[in-house]
């Protein structure tokens, strides 16, 4: 029987940190090694939404390129770890009553690639994805966060692959811009939130008013966090793997959880 897997919460902000090296990717890349090594790896990304939830169940997941316009480096980058179709199983049925489905029709994305690629290089881990239900609100997606808690028996690690505030209209180019206060307002309530248990604020993160309306203005890369804080016991530990901001207004906040 393994130990009990932490949960991740990662920000990975511009697809460019995949092929960067700076104070955030060596903060990922050097976690992984206090880390109980995974039996298989479960990434809740950003970018992937459908209508209702699914699973990656394919044995050999296609990298996904879902990004326009970046230097011909980071689609040379390859990243192919097998994916799992055991685990997604597993998944689907500890999940049977959420209606959560299989699926061959979707890859690894770069909010699994981009960071796994600093975390586990060799990609000789498996990975799957499970995707986020664009007809769900913020307690369904908390409550099926819930629901993965056995996994964590399992040998699965379970990352959530976002970003705590993520607001490209008004970003900077300059990605060691200094961040907006609106930005770090966010992002540091958010964190004392997670710190502290304070799940409804994270649930019910617009009643913090316009620096929640700036840092969420589209949910997508805020929701990987409600299925990780979901997952928090109250035996776990919180230990930030990094705490800032990238072009103004993208947080790169990572938290491991247990
Ligand atoms: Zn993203």
């Amino acid at each position: 029987m393994s130990k009990k897997m932490p949960v991740l919460f990662i920000g990975h902000g511009s697809p460019m940190n995949a092929v960067l090296n700076n104070s955030y990717t060596e903060s990922i890349s050097k976690l992984t090694k206090n880390l109980p090594r995974p039996e298989a790896i479960l990434v809740i990304s950003a970018h992937w939404e459908t209508d209702g939830t699914f699973i990656t169940s394919s044995d050999s997941p296609e990298q996904i390129y879902d990004f326009y316009g970046f230097p011909e480096e980071l689609y040379n980058l390859k990243y192919n770890p097998t994916g799992s179709k055991k685990y997604a199983e597993m998944v689907a049925r500890e999940l049977v009553d959420s209606k959560v489905m299989l699926t061959e029709k979707w890859g690894l994305d770069h909010g699994a690639w981009s960071v796994l690629t600093h975390m586990y290089p060799k990609a000789d881990i498996p990975v799957f994805q499970m995707s986020l239900n664009r007809l769900g609100d913020e307690q369904y997606h908390y409550d099926l966060g819930k629901k993965l808690s056995k996994l964590r028996d399992k040998g699965i690690l379970i990352i959530g692959s976002g970003d705590i505030v993520h607001n490209l209209r008004i970003m900077d180019y300059d990605m060691n811009a200094t961040p907006f206060d609106w930005a770090t307002e966010f992002d540091n309530y958010i964190c004392d939130a997670v710190v502290n248990r304070k799940h409804n604020n994270i649930i019910s993160y617009q009643k913090l008013g316009k620096s929640a309306e700036l840092s969420v203005p589209t949910k997508e890369h805020y929701l990987p966090l409600l299925y990780i804080v979901g997952l928090q016991e109250d035996s776990d530990e919180v230990n930030y793997i990094y705490k800032g901001i990238q072009h103004g207004s993208m947080s790169m906040t990572s938290i491991q959880i247990g």
